[in-house]
């Protein structure tokens, strides 16, 4: 039997490529679910044509917005993606963001479903270079559908699929691109590259199913179930008989022998001591708990390790032309453009923007922060609102802080944040944009942009990285840290470096090609069963149950 632990992307994009070469899989998750209040309203709100508004208000979260390490992202107003960790895994955070996830799904269940692959030049000291993660990226998107639109980037970042939904961008956000447009040999002088951004979620509507009615909840969470979550991959990969998912397991440690591995789990909810028997097990926990799982399973108590970090900061920006009534009007808040910079002035990498035009939540910030002034000024702050767009600007771990990682005797995880000395970048970054507000049509507002901790991006890895010759702390290209044969870690934990692009569709790339290029015949594996034939259906809408 071989095991897979976590249903997180990098655990179903394993699972997917192990029971598409025809192995009997068993994934092992600690499996936390959404609320069954929540899960009701969302049974009736996908039966409804016209959503009643104190149902709608029941999944929407308040969220902090004034919050020191920015507002905590909820799903339909639940806290379940970050649910009973620290309960199992005993973590002492300092100067650090770092929230792994026991759900079913795992952060995909929050996650803004942003979708950009990286590229060579962003991965130089990668012993996998992008000719041998293409084929994964199209496996990936067999199973996961994206919306995109074939345009400027794709000579940069390919698509690597033909089959996409489209979406209607925001009208902020045809503005921007109009004027990019325009601006564009400039901008192209300048280093900049932009087009539309590209989002794993399903906008059309499919038989039955709903599509997108441009309701702009998608950052509380879309009633619709559109946005791509694993956990209805889950739900999918059970068409395979070969695939079973134990819930409600959290594991330990791993012990490889001779022969076989022994996983040492609990489970989640009673917390008895349990054990799973099998001939090779593939971690995707997340980069926290699958480093510790590791340090655990090689006894490496006071040993250090490092995750690379992948450093956000948010930059609101006044454009130049503005929205009427925006408040009011239908669009999607998920990220609307992609802004590549590539200035080695500035980097050696690529720096990425991610778009954000109007949502509620900004609403709900000039409330916090101008109290009952947000009355009196309503009319000018609904002109503002217009015109208001935020960037969220994702460096290379390269140019980003780093986070220490350590086991204690007590078996608790320390983690360090050690953020970046020098704000060079951020400045020389922000210092581009103000100089090119004209091709840009907006200019940042340099008071309000805020910098994320380490692990702030959620976009980090690499404690164990992928070597072409494995050092200690250090893992083959197969994910196996050295001194295992059977043990391999398949999500972020192996990057050796983390691009500044979107972190998740390579972790599932990776993770896929990891299962794809396991070879069970030559490893021993017992038995290697027909692969049943899946259909070949995307991700539709996700089902919690
Ligand atoms: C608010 C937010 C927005 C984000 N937006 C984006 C975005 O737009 N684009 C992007 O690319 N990325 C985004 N991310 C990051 C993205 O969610 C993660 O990169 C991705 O989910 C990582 O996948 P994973 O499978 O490695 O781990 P996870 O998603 O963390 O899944 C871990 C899985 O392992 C299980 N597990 C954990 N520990 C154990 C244990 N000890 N035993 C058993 N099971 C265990 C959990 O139940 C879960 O199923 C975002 C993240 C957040 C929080
Ligand atoms: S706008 Fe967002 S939340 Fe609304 S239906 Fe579309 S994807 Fe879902």
């Amino acid at each position: 039997m071989i095991y897979v632990v976590g249903s997180g992307p990098a655990g179903v994009s394993c699972a997917h490529a192990l029971l598409a070469k025809g192995y009997e899989v068993t994934l092992l998750d600690a499996g936390v679910v959404l609320d069954k209040d929540k899960q009701k309203i969302l049974a009736i709100l996908q039966k409804k044509k016209k959503w009643p508004a104190e149902l709608v208000e029941k999944i929407k979260c308040k969220l902090d917005v004034g919050a020191k390490d920015g507002p905590y992202k909820l799903s339909y107003g639940s806290d379940y993606p970050y649910r009973e960790v620290q309960d199992h895994i005993h973590l002492d955070v300092q100067g650090a963001l770092c929230r792994p996830s026991f759900a079913k799904g795992g952060l995909s269940t929050v996650w803004g479903a942003a979708v950009l692959p990286y590229i060579d030049e962003d991965i130089v000291d990668w012993p996998v270079k992008i000719k041998k993660l293409a084929p994964y990226y199209r496996k990936v998107l067999s199973f996961m559908k994206i919306a995109a639109v074939k345009d400027e980037l794709v000579q940069r970042f390919p698509l690597y699929t033909k089959k996409y939904d489209t979406f209607n961008p925001s009208e902020q956000a045809t503005l921007l691109l109009g004027h990019f447009r325009k601006h564009k040999t400039e901008l192209y002088e300048q280093g900049f590259r932009f087009g539309s951004s590209r989002l794993a979620v399903r906008f059309a509507a499919e038989e039955s199913k709903p599509g997108c009615v441009y309701c702009g909840l998608c950052l509380y969470g879309c009633p619709n179930q559109l946005i791509y979550s694993a956990a209805g991959t889950i739900d999918e990969l059970r068409k395979y008989e070969t695939f079973t998912y134990v819930p409600d397991v959290v594991v330990d440690k791993v012990v490889e022998q001779k022969e076989g591995v022994t996983i040492v789990a609990r489970s989640r909810s009673k917390k008895e001591p349990c054990e799973f028997s099998g001939s090779h097990v593939f971690i995707g926990c997340g980069a926290i708990p699958t480093t510790k799982i590791l340090l655990a399973s090689m006894n490496a108590v006071g040993k250090k390790v490092t995750l690379r970090d992948s450093q956000q900061f948010l930059v609101p920006c006044f454009a130049y032309k503005g929205v009427r009534d925006i408040v009011h009007k239908k669009l999607h808040t998920l990220c609307q453009l992609y802004v590549e910079i590539l200035d080695t002035a500035l980097d050696k990498r690529h720096i990425h923007a991610q778009v954000y035009t109007y949502n509620d939540v900004y609403d709900q910030w000039l409330k916090k922060k101008f109290g009952v002034l947000c009355k009196l000024l309503a009319i000018p702050f609904k002109f503002v609102m217009g015109h208001v767009v935020v960037l969220k600007v994702f460096l290379h771990s390269d140019s980003s802080g780093k986070i220490d990682v350590s086991l204690d005797k007590s078996g608790k995880l320390i983690v360090r944040g050690l953020p970046l000395k020098s704000k060079k970048t951020l400045r020389a970054i922000l210092w581009k944009l103000m100089c090119n507000h004209r091709l840009l049509g907006f200019f940042p507002l340099l008071p309000l942009v805020k910098s994320s901790k380490p692990g702030g991006a959620n976009h980090y890895g690499g404690s164990f990285p992928m070597r072409k010759r494995p050092g200690m702390f250090e893992s083959d290209v197969l994910g196996r840290p050295r001194g295992f044969k059977r043990v391999h870690a398949v999500d972020s934990t192996v990057l050796p470096a983390i691009a500044s692009q979107t972190i998740t569709f390579t972790i599932m790339a990776n993770a896929y090609r990891i299962g794809s290029e396991f070879d069970g015949v030559a490893a021993g594996v017992p038995e290697v069963r027909v692969a049943l034939p899946i259909e070949e259906k995307v991700q539709g809408n996700i089902y919690i149950s």
